[in-house]
């Protein structure tokens, strides 16, 4: 397994218990040679996390954790930023002051409501959807980012809710915020965490690979979305493979806000 889970969590973020130094000793068991670090940053009020990232600590404990694990693993500095779109300034100012190999754009409100809430699947099947996918768009549009997280996470829940998702049943405003993306030269993640749920997905699924290319995409990158050492890496197989059948040479890796295509180290296996 040699290409980079680049969506890991940390007891930075309100929803994970694990140190970080934890965390990286989890990703060299699983056998991985790189992982990226994402912590949420969160600028809603209302939102789980918000006030709760310090950035200076976390680059403290990341420095001391690129000398303690070396050469064995490198360890990509990222963060995991809420709608930076409503934020532009708060992340302008974020991104400029640190030395970031990447972010990851996610959007986990649609307006006043939390995608992770069932409040929000009061509405048809087809609101909840369509509404999401119109601020991702306009999230991918205008927010500074380098890889579009979870691409349809929504249905984490929307699948508790509704049922049997599609997202054929989407896939013109899928595509439009993938051509957004491609147009803007940004990553587009697959994203485990939402296999580990009844929806029994990833965000995206495959045919989306295949729409990303089409739109003129170029990069893919894995994230296990890991809140728990356990879950690091998790479907990386999968995923690596789902990206070459969709015609992509490989998954990316991300250094200073840099995409490149991640080359496996000489003499270990393609993953
Ligand atoms: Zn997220
Ligand atoms: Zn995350």
């Amino acid at each position: 397994m040699t290409a980079p889970d680049l969506h890991i969590h940390t007891a930075f973020s309100c929803d994970c218990q694990t140190s970080m130094a934890d965390m990286c000793r989890a990703a060299i068991t699983v056998g991985l040679s790189e992982i990226g670090l994402s912590d949420h940053y969160d600028l809603i009020p209302q939102d789980p996390c918000y006030d709760f990232f310090h950035v200076e600590a976390w680059w403290e404990e990341l420095e001391r954790c690129r000398v303690e694990f070396g050469p064995t693993l490198t360890i990509r500095a990222g963060v995991e930023l809420g709608e930076p779109h409503r934020f532009p300034k708060e992340i302008a100012a974020l991104l400029s002051a640190f030395p970031w190999d990447y972010s990851l754009g996610s959007l986990h409100w649609v307006g006043e409501e939390l995608i992770f809430r069932e409040d929000y699947f009061r509405r048809s099947p087809d609101l909840a959807f369509r509404e999401y996918f119109h601020e991702l768009d306009r999230m991918a549009a205008e927010a500074e980012f380098d890889i579009l997280a979870h691409l349809d996470v929504i249905k984490r829940l929307g699948f508790e809710q509704y049922g049997f998702y599609d997202p054929a049943s989407y896939e013109e405003e899928i595509r439009r915020v993938l051509h957004t993306c491609a147009q803007r030269g940004r990553a587009l993640e697959v994203n485990t965490s939402p296999l580990r749920r009844s929806v029994n997905q990833t965000a995206p699924e495959p045919p989306a690979l295949t729409w990303f290319a089409e739109e003129g995409g170029r990069w893919i990158t894995f994230g296990s979305d890991a809140h728990q050492p356990e879950h690091i890496g998790h479907a990386l197989e999968l995923v690596s493979g789902a990206a070459r059948q969709a015609g992509y040479e490989g998954l990316a890796t991300f250094e200073a806000r840099r995409a490149q295509l991640h080359l496996p180290a000489p003499g270990s296996r393609p993953g």
